[in-house]
């Protein structure tokens, strides 16, 4: 599929002498991955070029996979291929300095909201960026080369994504490419305890979780974490964030949305939708936000703005359940 498209990404990458990878703000394991991984394909294939990862911030959980790269002088960027990975718009790439580069790409799997880049290979059906990389890898396996080290970055990245190969887009094609980078050398069990060992007093925050949640009429979970409650038990912005995987398996809730008030001046309450069967994208948007049919971000600023969220979710929620059987 989009062979062309990808030629031409290959192309650009063989015409250039110095790549910069970039990604979305707030990151996650896939937009690491995907950099991480395309980033030892190129240097392992091409060991004369300068290939970086330039980003600011590492999500804490992902620390594991290792340092980003130095912050480069403006001029070298002028020079340089930018490519952009697991970002649908222009407002979330993390390091705003891709506008200095002398072209852009665009490699993703988000709805696009817009378009940037000269190239673009957009396909929103893909579980995960990480996987649109392991199958770029594929097609050109003939002149790219591959080590376990970027093998368990873009594992890293399919598996957090797709919810250990739980959600829906996950197809016959997500676990051939999954089998690729297990062909090549990945420890499963190390990666496994890495992401998902939880701390004992995560667990206590889990149980308050459960404590206060609340559940719309018609089968919305939520739950609202203030600073206040943050405070208490000793969580960054990122680990709050983390409880909306808590919310997932509720019988009769197929939508489940957290709200993180997030401690800046301006108010900022960060929002994390996610659902079954039914899409919740088009909330999202509404608010501020986008992202997947089934698991979106959006910010809202005060507590009217999350009621009104919330009412809008809860009448999508009925008006779904209304017109479809089959759902759980
Ligand atoms: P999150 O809950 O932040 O993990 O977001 C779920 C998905 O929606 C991720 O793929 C994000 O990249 C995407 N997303 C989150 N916030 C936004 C936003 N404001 N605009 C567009 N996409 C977003």
């Amino acid at each position: 599929m989009n062979y062309e498209i990808k030629k031409q990404i290959l192309d650009k990458i063989q015409e250039y002498s110095r790549i910069i990878l970039f990604r979305h703000v707030r990151n996650d394991g896939d937009c690491v991955g995907a950099t991480k991984g395309l980033k030892e394909i190129i240097r392992l294939t091409w060991p004369e070029k300068e290939v970086y990862v330039i980003d600011a911030e590492t999500a804490k959980y992902l620390e594991f996979m290792g340092p980003e790269d130095e912050e480069l002088p403006d001029e070298m960027y002028a020079e340089a291929l930018g490519i952009v990975l697991d970002t649908a718009s222009e407002s979330r790439i993390s390091n705003k300095k891709y506008t200095l580069c002398r072209e852009v790409i665009k490699i993703d799997h988000h709805i696009p909201l817009e378009h940037y880049g000269s190239i673009e290979w957009v396909e929103e059906e893909r579980s995960s960026c990480c996987e649109m990389v392991v199958d770029f890898y594929n097609t050109f396996r003939d002149v790219l080369k591959i080590n376990s080290e970027a093998a368990t970055h873009l594992y890293t990245g399919m598996v957090t994504d797709s919810g250990r190969f739980k959600y829906s887009g996950v197809t016959g094609d997500t676990l051939r490419n999954a089998a690729i980078l297990l062909d090549v050398g990945v420890d499963t069990d190390l990666l496994y305890a890495r992401l998902y060992l939880e701390a004992y007093e995560y667990l206590k925050f889990k149980a308050h979780i459960y404590e206060r949640m609340q559940i719309t009429e018609n089968g919305v979970a939520y739950i609202y974490i203030d600073r206040a409650m943050q405070e208490e038990f000793g969580l960054s912005l990122e680990q709050a964030s983390a409880c909306i995987g808590n919310l997932d398996s509720i019988r009769g809730c197929i939508s489940w949305i957290a709200f993180i008030e997030s401690g800046d001046e301006a108010g900022t309450i960060r929002v994390r939708l996610r659902s079954r069967f039914v899409h919740i994208n088009s909330i999202a948007e509404k608010y501020r936000g986008g992202g997947h049919a089934c698991a979106s971000g959006a910010t809202v600023y005060n507590r009217e703005e999350v009621d009104a969220l919330l009412a809008d979710a809860d009448a999508l929620v009925k008006e779904y359940k209304e017109t479809h059987e089959g759902w759980l």
